[in-house]
């Protein structure tokens, strides 16, 4: 195992399907003292959102199903993301849904907390972990990256 830091000042990834984005901008007004403390990354409809309707400031990338989704996994395996709020749609398929299993894929190999509705989100941002600097421990990849193929 090797120790990776998420520091106190966290980059937190924001997600929303279209049915679920009223009740993550719920959330977000709800929180949005404390979040204004941490960088706020999303996809590229969700982050327009917060930032017009809250004025918080966020780094928008992609729409997700243009590769939103894909580029917050990517900075996941780059150690640049520290937390997921995703608010995927349990009752609608979506057009990338390989790209929303990929998503979710990385956060659990790199170990970082997810939060896929509003109880959990809350519990995460009320996590004195939150607010700190925090050591999440990830598998050691080394020998997986040396392996040959049998
Ligand atoms: P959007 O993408 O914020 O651009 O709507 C979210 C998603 O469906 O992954």
């Amino acid at each position: 195992m090797t120790m990776l830091e998420s520091p106190a000042s966290k980059h937190i990834a924001l997600v929303a399907h279209d049915h679920r984005k009223e009740p993550l901008l719920r959330w977000v007004e709800r929180h949005r003292d404390q979040l204004g403390h941490h960088r706020l990354y999303a996809t590229g409809t969700t982050g327009r959102l917060i930032r017009e309707r809250l004025g918080l400031e966020v780094l928008c990338l992609e729409s997700g199903p243009l590769g939103g989704d894909q580029q917050i996994g990517a900075r996941i395996a780059e150690g640049e993301v520290d937390c997921l709020v995703f608010f995927w749609d349990p009752l609608e398929a979506q057009p990338h849904d390989p790209d929303i299993k990929a998503l979710l894929r990385l956060a659990a190999v790199w170990n970082i907390p997810v939060a896929c509705n509003e109880a959990t989100a809350d519990f995460l941002v009320s996590a004195p972990q939150m607010e700190a600097a925090y050591q999440r421990e990830v598998p050691q990849f080394s020998g997986y990256r040396r392996r040959l193929p049998e």
